[in-house]
């Protein structure tokens, strides 16, 4: 096989497969699988470990084995359903005998040879008497392929199955010589890695456990490699300038007179840092964590502040309309009186093509905006600072755009969602990172309750109180618009039920995702200035918002939200001297719900919630690309592969100092897999 045709079989249809028609072709694609390259690297979900022999005579409840008996007799062949029947058999082995029984269809009624040896594969229960053999699968002794080993176990749509799919990767694995290695000899045999061929085969057919896992890793430091790389790529390639020189920094202190408030310890050593990077000539790579509230738009006030004074514009990007239009209005606040220019920049603004040639031309120090900020036809005269909110709301793509906008920008990134440090500092490779830690002085808790819904009207009694106390109110419900599929509460039903019945002597107004950018940005607005009491709204209002007067927030279907969603959600309240609360309302009696409850309940510190929700969710969905705005990740979890990932971090490093534009012939398929993954993943050409 050349290699042309290595590739062609590779990316030829399944139904070049012995066994695979239209029909089965049509079923694989539902889970994905479009060619034989999507067939052999669909590793299986799981396996079953069917090695383990055991007698009857020793069988205990909870066993998951294989036995080696005679059937001896039938017992019953009974229909509990149309097309469901129950067979049972006596088995024996020579220590023992034991009822076996399990569910199929009478379809698939097996002839049973009485008397010759099979081998049974199940589990061993206590059924209404004594043990009894639940059977997964059974077969003449020496004659079949699944028991006595470890199998593995896919992802199937109804239709589709396993035994479907192992035939199928065997046929396509049974096509090819060897699968050609991305990865370069040096580096597979310096970290001591299976070769890709190897790995491969041994995932769809394991051998033992200790090649299973070896076959993982070479698999999982694959895909970290190619994430690795990709990012160090970037980041090299915007390090590799000098940064500009901000002279003087000595301007940050004219701050203090410019906020109403003094910045917390934590801000002023997020400003130190800054200020730092500024002057040392290095092009500033910084990332600010802070928990919700802890006042990182103030930081960034400051960081834009001294590169205005340095005869430089900034840009600031924010995932939502609303939480750009708050920056906005925030900024003009502190800076309106000082001349400091400030432009809004959304989809939606008006003479837009005004406000571009200001930009333009400079006559704006500071542009506020959404992902409208990256179109092509935004263009500045001198943008020296590049500051990302909410930086998980937005790919690896937009933030490099963002500060492709200049020559070489300073760049700060922010966010609340708390990721481990020693991961941070993986995965943002050279980012540095600025923690505040404390939240402003006079915040109080958060009081966090959970009902259930029997519990409305006193809530809502509760409600009345803050309101006539000159708090206000958020009501935040999962969907917008009655949904036939999802028994959620409409925000707009919930809104006038409690607009006309419930609340009738307060304001009461709606927020929802539909709604014109304007619209929002109006309701947003009168809930600022207290025009409205209770604001009953969507998720819309999930990053970011900022009204310190509000002070209690209900979810409704609380059950319907992650945790670190309802951490950034509760963050709307106590955000002012006011003691908040927040109150949870759900009918769900899962456990899991409880537990996410019991936390939210229990604590207020959001690196605490985001540990449980890991925990909870495990990393694959704490890590969606959502949360850190990086590819997927099939195989690898940064939690558990954090040796592979140290290897793969040093193995990048080592290839970038040879050959820091990637362009060497032994790493040209790792380069294209690079490709592939950002087209696929936000199509953006990396290497552009
Ligand atoms: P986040 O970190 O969640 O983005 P914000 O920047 O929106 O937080 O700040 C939250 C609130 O705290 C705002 O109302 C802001 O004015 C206020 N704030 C920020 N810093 C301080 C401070 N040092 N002292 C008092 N209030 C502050
Ligand atoms: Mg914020």
């Amino acid at each position: 096989m050349d290699f042309k045709e290595y590739v062609s079989f590779l990316n030829s249809d399944l139904t070049v497969l012995k066994g695979v028609g239209d029909k089965k072709s049509a079923l694989f694609a539902k889970i994905g699988v479009h060619n034989v390259w999507d067939l052999i690297y669909n590793f299986p979900r799981d396996y079953e470990d069917r090695r383990a022999f055991k007698k009857i005579g020793q069988l205990v409840s909870g066993d998951m084995c294989c036995i080696l008996v005679t059937p001896i007799k039938k017992l019953a062949e009974k229909r509990i359903k149309r097309n469901i029947s129950l067979f049972s058999l006596i088995l024996d082995d020579g220590t023992g005998i034991i009822n076996a029984k399990w569910f199929s269809s009478p379809k698939y009624r097996q002839n049973i040879d009485y008397g010759e040896p099979y081998v049974f594969y199940g589990r061993c229960i206590y059924g209404y008497d004594r043990l009894e053999f639940e059977v997964k699968s059974m077969e003449k002794y020496g004659k079949g392929t699944g028991t006595g080993v470890i199998l593995p176990v896919y992802r199937l749509v109804s239709g589709l199955s396993q035994t479907a799919v192992r035939l199928a990767v065997g046929e396509a694995l049974k096509g090819i010589d060897r699968l050609k290695d991305a990865l370069p000899d040096y580096i597979v045999n310096r970290y001591g890695l299976f070769d890709i061929d190897t790995a491969v085969r041994t995932l769809h057919n394991p051998s033992d456990i200790e090649n299973l896992s070896k076959a993982r890793a070479r698999l999982a430091f694959e895909e970290l490699f190619v994430l690795q790389l990709s990012l160090m790529f970037l980041k090299n390639r915007r390090t590799s300038y000098d940064g500009i020189v901000f002279k003087n920094v000595k301007c940050a202190e004219d701050m203090n007179n410019i906020f109403p408030f003094e910045l917390t310890d934590g801000q002023k050593s997020a400003v130190r840092d800054i200020c730092r990077d500024f002057k040392s000539g290095r092009c500033m790579n910084r990332l600010l964590q802070g928990d919700v509230g802890s006042g990182k738009t103030a930081v960034a006030a400051c960081a834009m502040y001294v590169a205005y004074k340095n005869g430089f514009q900034s840009a600031i990007m924010a995932p939502t309309e609303i939480l750009a239009v708050q920056h906005y209005n925030t900024l003009t606040k502190f800076f309106g009186e000082y001349g400091i220019k400030i432009a809004l920049l959304t989809g939606g603004a008006k003479g837009k093509k005004q406000t571009l040639e200001d930009i333009k031309e400079g006559r704006y120090d500071i542009v506020v905006g959404t992902h409208a900020l990256i179109e092509g036809k935004v263009e500045f005269k001198s943008l020296g600072l590049c500051i990302t909110d909410e930086q998980h709301r937005f790919g690896v793509n937009q933030r490099a755009k963002l500060s492709q906008k200049g020559t070489q920008p300073h760049v700060l990134v922010m966010s609340a969602t708390p990721i481990p440090r020693t991961l941070s500092l993986i995965l943002y490779g050279d980012l540095d990172i600025s923690f505040i830690k404390s939240l402003p002085k006079g915040r109080q808790s958060i009081d966090t309750f959970c009902v259930n819904t029997s519990y409305h009207e006193r809530l809502y009694d509760f409600v009345k109180k803050q309101l006539d106390d000159g708090g206000q109110c958020y009501v935040v419900c999962p969907l917008v618009e009655q949904s036939d599929s999802l028994d959620v509460q409409s925000g707009t039903e919930l809104e006038e039920y409690l607009r006309l019945e419930v609340f009738s002597d307060y304001r009461v107004d709606l927020l929802h995702g539909k709604m014109k950018p304007q619209q929002k940005d109006e309701v947003m607005e009168k809930f600022k200035n207290h025009e409205t009491d209770l604001l009953v709204s969507t998720t819309v209002i999930e990053v970011g918002v900022d009204v310190p007067n509000a002070n209690i927030m209900v979810i409704e279907n609380a059950e319907r939200f992650g945790l670190s969603q309802l951490h950034q959600l509760r963050g709307r309240v106590g955000r002012g001297t006011r003691k908040s609360y927040c109150v949870l309302v759900t009918d769900s009696k899962s456990e899991e719900t409880k537990q996410r409850m019991d936390i939210m309940c229990a604590t207020n510190d959001g690196f605490l919630v985001a540990q449980k929700d890991l925990e909870l969710r495990g990393c694959g969905e704490f890590f969606g690309t959502r949360q850190h705005g990086l590819p997927e990740l099939k195989v690898a979890n940064l939690f558990t592969d954090t040796e592979v990932l140290v290897m793969a971090k040093e193995a990048s490093e080592n290839v970038l100092d040879t050959d820091p534009n990637l362009e060497s012939d032994d790493i040209s398929l790792v380069r294209g897999r690079i490709q592939k993954l950002y087209a696929q993943y936000e199509n953006f050409n990396i290497f552009n």
